[in-house]
């Protein structure tokens, strides 16, 4: 469904779980393999994703490590489109082009590989992550596509933070489906 009954997100709210100080003191996780683990609620997810996307004319959906795999290649799948994975630096094996970003403490890198879209320029590129905290990892995502040539058109997250102001970074419209 296009747009979500209150019901449907209060379902996949309840599907995501609560951890407590991980990985760190004072952090609330937001645990997405109890989602996973739902099939009720990971259907009513995708599903939504599908409609809300089938008319974007998307032609690849870019997914953040790790978890934006798990959602953005089922999505692609669904949407018949192609999958590419953004990496924290060093995973990827062939020539990449990176993006730095700010942590709490001190600095992280995201890459992408270089003939990721096939070296097109202009496509349309949807962006997904499972979560925005601040905003860093996902900017800096958007910056990789935006420096590979491509459109992000949007970026798509299923939990929003809404008090850390991340989606404000985003060099993208920002979608998300639970606002925290
Ligand atoms: P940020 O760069 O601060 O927006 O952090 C986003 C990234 O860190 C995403 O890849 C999330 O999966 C992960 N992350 C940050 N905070 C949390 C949280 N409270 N619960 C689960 N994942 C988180």
């Amino acid at each position: 469904m296009k747009v979500l009954t209150d019901e449907a997100r209060a379902t996949i709210y309840d599907s995501i779980r609560d951890i407590k100080d991980f990985p760190k003191e004072g952090v609330v996780f937001k645990d997405i393999t109890t989602l996973l683990n739902n099939p009720k609620a990971y259907k009513l997810l995708m599903d939504h994703l599908e409609a809300r996307y089938e008319d974007f004319n998307l032609d690849y959906i870019a997914g953040i490590d790790a978890r934006g795999f798990i959602f953005g290649a089922a999505l692609a799948d669904r949407l018949n489109i192609a999958f590419v994975p953004i990496r924290k630096k060093g995973k990827l094996p062939s020539t990449t082009i990176s993006e730095k970003y700010t942590l709490e403490y001190g600095i992280d890198e995201v890459e992408i590989h270089l003939d990721a879209f096939h070296e097109k320029k202009g496509v349309r590129v949807l962006v997904i992550d499972d979560l925005i905290a601040t905003g860093g990892t996902a900017s800096a995502a958007v910056n990789l596509v935006n420096k590979s040539g491509a459109i992000c058109v949007e970026s798509c997250f299923i939990i929003n933070l809404t008090f850390l102001n991340g989606s404000e970074k985003l060099d993208s419209p920002v979608y998300s489906i639970l606002e925290i």
